[in-house]
């Protein structure tokens, strides 16, 4: 007790729980798509993210950015990024964890499991896992050019983190980046303006000499990125290392970093390219078709990541309403608080299915041929990657007012809620802004039968639910005569709720009847809508159910 007065009511922080445990819609989503699943891998991934320790890391590597040292003291350029050493501790774990390119060189369920390990991971620290995203999306891009493929992917996938800046040959492992975004353009990289000139042949194939910048560049202290650069022929994908194969460093300058909104461990940069050298990967001019293959991969994460951040917020929420009062009463037990937390659990659970088939569409086609999965991962990928999150901030600022005033304090990166609301618009905005995405759902539509793969899709659902009903024919309707592009996105929004209500059915009936009187047949427009007659307590119990 201090002098003037004691300290009560207050929550406690949540640490030290296994957060895997937490997750049921996570644990579900893992058993219906891949019955096989290690839950060892989960188990201790959940004990070692939960913990107090490695929290201590990602406070510390976001309240300690990333700092740029252009030249040392002798005026020699260096271009190297220093981080704090929990930085490196976290990109030590997330490997040690396989969230980077290990799936490739795994079997069927490789996909799935990552990706379950990737959004529990986002709930210690998202930010990290910027490059250890990219080094696993490079794979589907990388490919095409063997020889740099099989110099590259061992290492792409090896569980050692090695941060040192060294030559491929003495590192035990290495992370890439991409480089699309420049100052006149990001969604529409056709306006890039960096030239790329042929130089020779060598053994990793055609070399290039690339001259121009890149606006935004993260994770820059990466051991190679994919970045696109005009040739005669057109804009065309090249693979740039930062140290060349003679152990000389290559003509890469990072400018400065990004002073951003959160997302405070990531070293974003602004680059430039001195006649660089770069080899080209797949075919002069078709360079973004090339680079979205890294980049459709990445979407994937997108979703996951904010899936992710949206569960630790509602733990957050449920820790913390579960021991505060206010009235008398916990607040978790207030009848609003109640509807304001189960309807958040909703959210979350959905978002965990909708990103987790995704991850299934995923490894069933890079494990196998089935055509009803690839249509899936097509149409699958602009809808999770917009929906889920989209919805990701507005979940972030619900959540954080369930802490009231604590929740808006950060205290020395000590506040984690504070942390998530700067990260959460991130996701929505690169990878393909949400009306890009939305477009991107219109791409689909002329290009696939999306009706019969929705129709097959949904089929289990049909029946359970009269608002799921209504909403599958609204959907159909709406593929069948859309034809103007400003209505996108309530088609992308729409088939996002549809799916979203379909993976929900195979769960908790307090769930599935929930969400589908909330979403279906009207949008809510805020949370702790749920109509009377909602089971709120058989939610909040599946949602936290250690707390009970
Ligand atoms: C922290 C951070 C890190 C990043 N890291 C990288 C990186 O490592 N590598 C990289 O290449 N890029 C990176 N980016 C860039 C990011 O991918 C782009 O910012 C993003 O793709 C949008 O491009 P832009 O900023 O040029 O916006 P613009 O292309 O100008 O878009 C602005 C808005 O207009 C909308 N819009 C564009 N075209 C249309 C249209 N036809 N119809 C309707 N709406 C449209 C978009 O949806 C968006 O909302 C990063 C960005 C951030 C914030």
């Amino acid at each position: 007790m201090s002098v003037t007065h004691e300290v009560i009511n207050q929550a406690t922080p949540l640490a030290d729980a296994n957060l895997f445990h937490l997750n049921l819609p996570l644990q579900e989503a893992l058993a219906w798509h891949h019955p096989g699943y290690d839950r060892s891998r989960f188990e201790a991934l959940g004990a070692e993210a939960g913990s107090a320790g490695m929290q201590a890391h990602a406070r510390l590597a976001n309240f300690h950015s990333p700092v740029l040292h252009a030249h040392d003291r002798f005026g020699h350029r260096i271009d190297q990024v220093e981080f704090h050493p929990s930085y490196h501790a976290l990109m030590q774990s997330a490997l040690r964890h396989r969230l980077h390119a290990t799936p490739w060189t795994e079997g069927a369920g490789g996909h799935i499991e990552r990706a379950a390990a990737f959004m529990l991971f986002t709930e210690l620290e998202p930010s990290i896992l910027c490059p250890v995203s990219m080094s696993y999306a490079v794979t589907p891009a990388l490919r095409v050019q063997p020889a740099l493929f099989q110099d590259w992917l061992p290492k792409l996938a090896s569980t050692q983190y090695d941060a040192r800046f060294l030559p491929l040959a003495q590192k035990t492992a290495v992370t890439m980046g991409m480089g699309m975004t420049e100052k006149q353009g990001g969604s529409d990289v056709r306006a890039n303006s960096t030239r790329a000139e042929f130089e020779a042949d060598d053994a990793w194939g055609r070399r290039y000499r690339l001259t121009g910048h890149k606006w935004f560049m993260s994770a820059p202290m990466c051991d190679a990125f994919l970045v696109l650069a005009q040739t005669a022929t057109g804009l065309s994908c090249f693979f740039l290392p930062r140290l060349l194969p003679d152990g000389s460093v290559n003509a890469l300058r990072i400018q400065r970093l990004k002073h951003k909104l959160g997302n405070q461990a990531n070293a974003s940069s602004e680059v430039e390219f001195e006649a660089a050298a770069a080899w080209l990967v797949g075919d002069e001019g078709r360079g973004v078709p090339q680079i979205l293959a890294m980049g459709t991969i990445t979407r994937l994460d997108c979703a996951l990541g904010t899936a992710g951040l949206m569960r630790q917020a509602l733990s957050i929420a449920l820790h913390h309403t579960a021991q505060r009062q206010a009235f008398g009463k916990r607040l978790v037990e207030q009848p609003m608080m109640k509807n304001v937390l189960a309807d958040l659990a909703l959210e979350s659970e959905a978002a965990t299915a909708l990103a987790m088939r995704l991850a299934r569409a995923v490894d069933r086609t890079e494990n196998g041929r089935d055509e009803h999965e690839a249509v899936m991962r097509r149409l699958l990928t602009p809808i999770a990657k917009f929906w889920v999150c989209k919805r990701g901030s507005h979940f972030a600022q619900e959540a954080m007012e369930c802490l009231g005033g604590n929740g808006y304090v950060e205290e020395q990166g000590e506040g984690v809620m504070a942390r998530i609301y700067r990260e959460m618009p991130l996701n929505s905005i690169w990878e393909g802004a949400g009306n890009i995405m939305a477009l991107d759902l219109l791409r689909v539509l002329r290009s696939r039968d999306v009706a019969a793969a929705l129709q097959h899709e949904i089929a289990t659902a049909r029946g359970a639910h009269p608002a799921l009903d209504r909403a599958a024919e609204r959907v159909l309707v709406g593929i069948d005569t859309l034809a103007d592009e400003a209505q996108a996105r309530r088609l992308i929004r729409d088939i996002a709720l549809l799916l979203q209500a379909t993976l929900l059915q195979r769960g908790s009936p307090a769930v599935f009847s929930a969400f589908c009187a909330s979403r279906l047949d009207s949008a809510a427009d805020v949370f702790g809508l749920l109509p009377a007659g909602t089971d709120f307590d058989a939610i909040l119990q599946r949602a936290m159910p250690s707390l009970h």
